[in-house]
């Protein structure tokens, strides 16, 4: 079974056979008003790729397997770029308390911590925040740089990347999100961050792929 991209007649005649499968060719012909002729190479080459099954005498099948596979394949090459959301942020000298307060109105997971220059410092988790709550007393007084998970250790994610790559990078590094960043100078490990990337995200984008919104 090969991966092809279908041209406009192509999704037409998939479309008819989805919807009125087992279908004939001629039927097929005169749905879209053109030439039984005219239509063979797009059906040879939907039969061949896997797109459709064809049966003698009965007519051409849509191929639901196929189908999934190929919805999987646009979702793979979609950019992080189209996808991210906005980046919910803290001044790396905020309080613990401060921060918490900030995961409750923002409705986050996580919170990045930037630093005096506004680049990515650190990543605060909701567990980051659990445990400095556990025995510490002071909330007001500690900053969340204390507590942070810092730069060189951040796993980021550029625009250009697909939701594919963060997907993966978010199950390998057992995290729930990706800050999203440009790179300012890699050998110093400073970086804008310019959104940020969630399970939620991903599974946004699934659905939205495979009930075809995206389109
Ligand atoms: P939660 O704490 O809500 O379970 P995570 O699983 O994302 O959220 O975080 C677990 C730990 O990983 C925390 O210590 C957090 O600071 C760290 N972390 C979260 N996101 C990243 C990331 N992108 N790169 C590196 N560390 C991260």
């Amino acid at each position: 079974m090969v991966i092809i991209k279908l041209t406009k007649r192509q999704d037409e005649i998939l479309e008819i056979v989805k919807q009125k499968g087992p279908i004939t060719g001629k039927e097929i012909a005169e749905m879209l008003s053109v030439s039984r002729a005219a239509l063979r190479p797009d059906l040879a080459i939907l039969t061949m790729s896997g797109n459709l099954d064809a049966r003698p005498r009965v007519g051409y099948f849509f191929n639901e397997k196929y189908s999934v596979k190929q919805q999987a394949e646009k979702y793979i090459h979609q950019k992080v770029a189209d996808f991210k959301a906005h980046p919910i942020v803290v001044e790396k000298s905020t309080s613990v308390y401060d921060a918490i307060v900030q995961l409750f109105l923002e409705d986050v997971g996580t919170l990045y911590a930037l630093d005096s220059d506004g680049l990515l410092a650190g990543v605060v988790s909701r567990k980051d925040l659990l445990r400095a709550a556990i025995g510490n007393r002071n909330l007001q007084e500690l900053p969340v740089s204390v507590i942070m998970t810092r730069m060189p250790n951040i796993i980021t994610i550029y625009p250009e990347e697909t939701l594919f790559e963060a997907a993966k990078k978010m199950i390998n590094y057992h995290v729930d999100s990706l800050p999203v960043v440009k790179e300012v100078d890699k050998h110093n490990h400073t970086y804008l961050l310019v959104g940020r990337i969630t399970k939620t995200t991903i599974t946004r984008a699934y659905l939205e792929i495979m009930e075809e919104k995206s389109d």
